[in-house]
């Protein structure tokens, strides 16, 4: 199954939180974001296919 993820690339812009809060949060003391639960219904896929078109140096990648 398909996961979203987020590389060491992240700059900690909090554009991904934004667009899904439910699936991304920040990770304040490591200055990187992170997944907090991967979307189950069509609605979250698209909502963290938003996330992953605003992260501006392309660190969410949606994988196998
Ligand atoms: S949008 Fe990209 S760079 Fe910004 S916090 Fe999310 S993963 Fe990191």
């Amino acid at each position: 199954m398909k996961k979203f993820q987020i590389d060491d690339q992240c700059i900690a812009c909090n554009a991904c939180v934004q667009e899904a809060e439910e699936h991304f949060k920040m990770n304040d003391d490591q200055g990187v974001a992170f997944i907090i639960r991967q979307p189950e219904t069509v609605t979250e896929i698209e909502r963290c296919q938003l996330a992953m078109a605003a992260c501006p140096v392309e660190s969410i990648t949606f994988n196998s």
